[in-house]
């Protein structure tokens, strides 16, 4: 038993020397009970302290610190990858971009610049049950004009002519004004060089 004990550490505790029986576990942790009889402890009672500290597999040289033998945790299972189906925007097939030019072909008045009636990007979308940014980008390939209709364009143009016949109005009647403020400022300027002449 002598030389094989559990260590023996001295330290000063309150001005008291007190003598301590160690063990250290394999994570470094050191426990250490009291031993203050006269003599030594033998192994035995030194080793049930530690066991009831805690310490496992206690042996006067090593033991288990009561850390390193509890039961360790079940890692908590790897949280499941959460896997987002991103599919990608539809891309029109061949079929679809015949489908789509042909539509055009049909419903755009190229030399006009416009859609005949009410067709728009829109409404040609719905009808062929596309979206309509494809018809968009079909009619800028097929280099067509912008998106609009004749419709649009008749009801733009009957709101241009009733600017155009209000500004021409105004002009007119400015015009008029002007003139009639032009003759009444020339007889005045007439009557007051002539002056006041007696009409004897
Ligand atoms: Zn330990």
């Amino acid at each position: 038993m002598k030389g094989q004990g559990f260590r023996v550490v001295c330290e000063q505790e309150g001005g008291v020397w007190v003598r301590f029986r160690t063990l250290t576990c394999r994570c470094g942790a050191e426990g250490r009970i009291k031993d203050t009889g006269k003599r030594l402890l033998a192994s035995s009672p030194v080793a049930d302290a530690f066991r009831r500290l805690g310490w496992t597999s206690v042996k006067p040289d090593r033991g288990v610190c009561p850390v390193c033998s509890a039961p360790k945790p079940k890692p908590a299972p790897a949280p499941k990858e959460i896997v987002m189906a991103v599919e990608p925007p539809r891309q029109p097939t061949t079929a679809d971009r015949r489908r789509i030019r042909d539509a055009l072909l049909d419903h755009y008045d190229e030399d006009g610049g416009f859609y005949r009636g009410e067709q728009s990007d829109r409404t040609l979308g719905e009808t062929l049950n596309v979206p309509f940014a494809w018809v968009s980008s079909m009619r800028d390939a097929m280099g067509l004009g912008a998106d609009k209709s004749e419709a649009s364009q008749a009801y733009t143009a009957e709101v241009m002519a009733m600017k155009e016949e209000l500004r021409r109005l105004q002009d007119e009647f400015l015009a008029a004004f002007a003139k009639r403020c032009d003759d009444l400022e020339r007889r005045i300027s007439a009557a007051e060089r002539r002056g006041y002449r007696s009409a004897a």
